[in-house]
């Protein structure tokens, strides 16, 4: 019977979003819709306030800043300070990286349903988890940009899951998310079938702006879902920067990127 009750709501949630979406376009309406509050890491319900149930909560791997590379949060090493040596030979655009959690474990399976399995609903539960860490870090930002997907991505998956969450940091920190300002123009392969030389030049001269304009002087919260080798990030601030007075990165998840 439970097992029923939850196969039916399911069915209904991506009913009632891709109805939604179908009748209204993607723009902003998804923060009316009455998604359930439900665990980061099993899925389960939970009350308003939380994104994780009781029994999960000490298994989430929140990722300290401390020791770390300010724009990649990797580990320093003895004789580096604040920026790791990488970072210093190609210094990206964006001035920090914060990010909630590690790609790993418990966390991959509901970030991958997140990102390709057609359950838009857990932006609730990453939404709460991002502003509590923004909150606690205390980052200035103005506006909200999300990394945006390209139209066909778009079609096929139905969401940009970094707009969904990147509408609601908007909302709990009200400033605006300009959603139509950087744009994805270039068809790109999945860069996680891809190495670091690949991806680099897989996601070159993917994104452009329209009204760059109303960017001039402004500090954005980039955001992203998952931080791997960074090189969308990197691509994405490179062009942002033009405009922008700075760039902070931000994503829910960072990876361990093999080389
Ligand atoms: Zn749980
Ligand atoms: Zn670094």
């Amino acid at each position: 019977m439970l097992i029923f009750v939850e196969i039916y709501g399911k069915i209904l949630l991506v009913t009632m979003f891709l109805g939604v979406t179908f009748v209204f376009g993607f723009k902003d309406k998804l923060l009316s819709i009455p998604f359930p509050d439900t665990c980061i890491v099993c899925g389960k319900p939970v009350s308003k306030k939380e994104y994780a149930c009781f029994s999960c909560q000490k298994k989430i791997p929140y990722i300290s800043d401390v020791f770390k590379c300010r724009t990649c949060l990797s580990f320093l090493s003895s004789s580096e300070s604040g920026i790791c040596g990488d970072c210093l030979i190609k210094k990206p655009d964006y001035s920090r990286l914060i990010s909630c959690v590690e790609y790993e474990g418990y966390m991959k399976k509901t970030l991958r349903a997140f990102k390709f399995y057609n359950r838009p609903d857990y932006h609730i539960g990453y939404s709460k988890l991002a502003c509590e860490a923004l909150e606690r870090d205390g980052t200035y930002f103005d506006c909200v940009v999300p990394v945006p997907l390209s139209t066909k991505s778009l079609k096929s998956r139905g969401y940009n899951q970094s707009l969904l969450v990147a509408n609601r940091i908007a909302f709990y920190f009200d400033v605006p998310c300009f959603d139509d300002l950087l744009i994805k123009t270039k068809e790109t392969k999945k860069q996680s079938e891809l190495n670091l030389e690949q991806r680099m030049k897989n996601i070159k001269g993917a994104f452009s702006l329209s009204n760059p304009e109303r960017l001039n002087g402004l500090h954005i919260l980039l955001v992203d879902d998952i931080f791997t080798s960074g090189c969308t990030m990197r691509e994405a601030s490179s062009v942002l920067c033009k405009h922008a007075e700075n760039i902070t990165a931000f994503t829910i998840a960072r990876a361990k990127f093999k080389y």
